[in-house]
């Protein structure tokens, strides 16, 4: 078992009584073991009276943490000071249950060693709990080249109970390496790898059978780059189920951290009752990073990795992936040239049986559409002869033409760069009825049935936020279905001006759902339940829903 930590910072006597509530919020919200940083309580003048009533009051056991400058921390005081103080609270009434010392300070001052040996021993004689010790080490530039000497040492010291490696993952890879450093330990180990790279260590902690992971105790409250809030480790990724056999499922991309599939997978997963967890997996832009990360992963027996949702900028990266490893590759992935899920199949002995390479982006803007059009009918019925205006000419655009030609749609696309229109009415037009729109005035025919916005325009934080991408004297009526596949926010400027006008108005968040959707059937053979990511959706700030 794996403890989850909150790390709190305590910068002044004064702030004493809220560190203790922000600590009981904490373990209300699932934390287990607190962590003090005193670097900056301990260089107060009354600052070990305000210890003393930390550690007397702490509602869980702790770790105390005076931080050194030179590994992150905030202390600036002599080293005679920093011992006289860890002395005073391990041999002072209520001692931490944890002293956490750089190993690079433990190796350097034998005054020290001695003197911490001795809070040590006298915590044991006069008390059922004794102060143990964290040796730790911690580097923000990258992977020291000593590493593994480094837990060596820690290992090698009698004293020290707990070994701490920390250091700023420069990659997904540095992740994979720390897992077996920490499942192979020979003491109880923290292996954690700092910033976004290192997200996979902070959750997986309890997989490899880390001694413990830190979490903050809200936004904007980490001690460390990358940490993750205590809820979000309790809630998000159900870190206290996670166990060496929970299978590891992501989402690939760069960035990530917006993604909702942890959110929805997660859920998925706990409602279906299933030992696996989703999260958020960072790729360098680029083939080479890619194709070495997956294939990695792939190959990392103890990570049980069951597969991903892969994102901008690798889906094309996907469904070459598929192609160099002779994975089974859906059809309308090829039709889209480009993929979205990856399955990992394996045997009993966790061995790779399988790989299936799919494009659910495409089902998904199918299953939407089709549902806005007419939900009483199967899609082919909704979307045979139906005439649909795409605009955009990128991967999800793609991926709607190819599925909605299989269903018997007429479809033309508009772009803003009109090579890539043609590009894709190039490569689709032996599937079925295709062209492309010469000028966004002929979106006023009158002769669509559905419009759907396979651009980033209107989406939050996107290139034209505030923006529609049809013509504002576009007529339309209830008998017109504007789709957009932009989710954040869910009413997008199209879909405002759409269903002011009166067309019926189909939001993102339907396309995210049903792919999800599609992705968790892919992958344990299970639908969710009905309704299940929808309403896990709605139930987001941000995220609302609203009936069209
Ligand atoms: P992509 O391959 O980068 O293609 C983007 C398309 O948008 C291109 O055709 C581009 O035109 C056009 N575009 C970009 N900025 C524009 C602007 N300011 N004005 C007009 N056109 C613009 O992206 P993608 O993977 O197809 O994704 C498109 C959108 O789909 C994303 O923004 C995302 O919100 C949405 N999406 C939704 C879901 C879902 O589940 N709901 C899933 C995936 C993606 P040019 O060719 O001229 O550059």
């Amino acid at each position: 078992m794996s403890l989850l930590c909150v790390s709190i910072f305590v910068d002044a006597s004064g702030d004493v009584p809220l560190a203790i509530d922000r600590a009981v919020r904490a373990v209300a919200d699932g934390a287990r073991i607190i962590e003090w940083r005193l670097d900056a309580l301990a260089e107060e003048p009354d600052g070990l009276t305000a210890i003393r009533r930390l550690l007397a009051e702490s509602p869980a056991p702790c770790i105390a943490t005076i931080r050194a400058e030179d590994e992150g921390g905030t202390w600036q005081g002599d080293e005679q000071t920093r011992i006289s103080i860890l002395e005073a609270i391990g041999t002072g009434d209520h001692p931490p249950a944890y002293i956490d010392l750089e190993l690079r300070a433990w190796t350097r001052s034998a005054n020290l060693r001695q003197k911490v040996r001795l809070a040590i021993d006298h915590a044991s004689q006069v008390r059922d709990i004794s102060t143990r010790l964290i040796l730790s080490s911690h580097d923000f530039g990258g992977r020291p080249a000593n590493l593994i000497s480094r837990i060596a040492d820690m290992a090698a010291t009698d004293a020290c109970t707990v070994g701490k490696v920390a250091y700023m993952a420069r990659s997904l890879r540095d992740s994979l390496e720390m897992f077996d450093l920490v499942a192979e330990r020979v003491k109880p180990m923290i292996g954690l790898c700092m910033g976004e790279y290192g997200l996979p260590t902070r959750i997986l902690a309890p997989k490899f059978v880390g001694f413990l992971t830190f979490a903050a105790v809200d936004d904007g409250a980490a001690t460390a780059p990358g940490q993750p809030t205590v809820r979000e480790l309790a809630e998000t990724y159900r870190f206290h189920d996670i166990g060496p056999r929970t299978r590891v499922y992501g989402v690939v991309g760069h960035p990530v951290g917006h993604s909702l599939g942890p959110t929805v997978h997660n859920r998925g997963f706990a409602e279906a009752g299933i030992d696996a967890v989703y999260i958020p997996m960072l790729v360098a832009p680029g083939w080479e990073s890619f194709k070495a990360t997956i294939g990695e992963c792939i190959d990392h027996r103890r990570l049980d990795f069951g597969g991903c949702s892969v994102t901008l900028p690798h889906k094309e990266h996907l469904l070459r992936f598929g192609r160099e490893v002779g994975a089974e590759i859906d059809p309308l992935a090829i039709l889209a040239r480009a993929a979205n899920t990856l399955v990992v199949e394996r045997d009993a002995d966790g061995g790779v049986s399988g790989l299936r390479v799919l494009n659910t982006d495409s089902v998904a803007a199918v299953e939407s559409l089709a549902a806005g059009l007419d939900p009483s009918v199967p899609p082919i019925e909704a979307l045979r002869g139906r005439r649909v205006a795409i605009i955009g000419a990128g991967g999800v655009a793609r991926a709607a033409a190819a599925g909605l030609l299989a269903h018997e749609a007429e479809v033309v696309i508009f772009n803003r760069t009109r090579t890539r229109s043609e590009n894709v009415v190039r490569d689709l037009r032996d599937h079925g009825a295709i062209s492309v729109g010469r000028t966004m005035d002929e979106l006023a025919c009158g002769c669509f049935h559905a419009f759907v916005n396979a651009t980033p325009v209107g989406m939050t934080g996107g290139p034209a936020a505030d923006e529609s991408v049809l013509p504002d004297d576009l007529p339309l009526d209830d008998s017109m279905v504007v789709m957009d596949t932009v989710y954040t926010p869910r009413i997008t400027p199209m879909l405002a001006i759409a269903r002011d006008r009166g067309a019926r108005i189909v939001d993102g968040t339907a396309m995210f759902v049903a792919q999800a959707e599609a992705q968790f059937e892919a992958w344990t053979g299970r639908t969710p339940a009905e309704d299940l990511f929808a309403s896990v959706l709605a139930s987001r700030p941000g995220v609302r829903p609203e009936s069209s």
